[in-house]
């Protein structure tokens, strides 16, 4: 069975597209599932350069009603309408994500014929399923705007099965290997007893993923990231910005680096990166998180990232 599991940056920018990085928007792929994380004006475009296919996008996750993260889901929707879309579709955003959509539905009149669901959140902490993921959502620290950051988790798969073992103890192929899987122990028509744990390897921990954008550095994020594979985290500013960050609700790319040490996340993604900066100002965004946290990226649009599966 395939193992994939991979990230597609779609558009790395902040508040405004420049020439170099358009507004956020990721793709999560997992084996053919996928699931977008905010929905930008230029999002449709992105996907097609990324050769990924709409209709097998099962989840939009919006962080939050800001443009800059929103502004993209009405042409999703309707282009998805004109494509013949058939498969369902799950729009998870905070409380105003069904005012906003239904005005425009009301405005420019369209009619949606696939299986579409806006589910809003309000709490302060959500959890819920989307496709194979375990997520949480809490929401963050956004100059007052509410905006929720995920988690997103994969299911733990079971141990290695070690079938040259159970061929050696003369274990039948049937129904006696999958109860072992399941850590059932088996009796044998010699009277054996055969213990899951002398063929089946130790569970293997799903991989795990944290969005976390627009905030400020706060406790939700940790939590969010805690011991994540991926940590995608908004790093607007440049350290030297840190008052404005503070008080636009940002964060900047030096507190990027702390959240994703004190998390004990693996990998850093720096994300939301202002438009204000050159290419010049941008190394010195990453090094400044670099110098806080070695394992940090800055990536460009369009790049993609692969997860590799977690040891025992
Ligand atoms: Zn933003
Ligand atoms: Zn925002």
């Amino acid at each position: 069975m395939s193992d994939h599991l991979s990230l597609t940056l779609l558009g790395t920018g902040a508040s405004l597209p420049s020439k170099r990085r358009g507004l956020p928007s990721l793709v999560i792929r997992k084996d053919g599932e996928y699931i977008l994380c905010d929905c930008s004006e230029g999002t449709q475009q992105r996907i097609m350069h990324a050769n990924i296919p709409p209709s097998r996008i099962h989840t939009m996750l919006i962080s939050h009603l800001h443009g800059d993260h929103i502004f993209g889901i009405p042409g999703f929707i309707t282009s998805q309408q004109m494509a013949s879309r058939s498969n369902p579709l799950r729009i998870i955003g905070p409380t105003g994500l069904q005012k906003y959509l239904q005005l425009i539905k009301d405005i420019s009149g369209y009619g949606i014929d696939y299986p579409l669901e806006i589910d809003e959140m309000s709490a302060a902490s959500h959890e819920f399923k989307a496709g194979s993921f375990y997520v949480a959502a809490r929401q963050l620290d956004h100059h007052g705007q509410p905006c929720y950051g995920f988690r997103l988790q994969e299911k733990d798969k079971p141990g290695k099965f070690n079938s040259r073992k159970a061929d050696a103890l003369g274990i039948p192929h049937g129904p006696e290997r999958a109860a072992l899987l399941r850590g059932e122990n088996v009796v044998l028509s010699d009277g054996r007893t055969i213990e899951p744990a002398m063929l089946v390897g130790p569970t293997r921990p799903g991989r795990i993923i944290a969005y976390c954008t627009d905030t400020r550095p706060c406790k939700a994020a940790v939590e969010l990231a805690q011991e994540c594979d991926l940590l995608v985290y908004d790093s607007t500013f440049t350290d030297e910005h840190t008052e404005l960050a503070n008080e636009s609700g940002h964060s900047t790319s030096g507190q990027a680096a702390r959240i994703a040490l004190e998390a004990d996340a693996k990998q850093l993604v720096l994300w939301h990166i202002s438009p204000r900066y050159d290419e010049e100002d941008e190394l010195l965004l990453l090094q400044q998180a670099k110098g806080v946290f070695p394992s940090t990226l800055l990536p460009d649009d369009l790049q993609t990232l692969t997860l590799q599966p977690r040891s025992a």
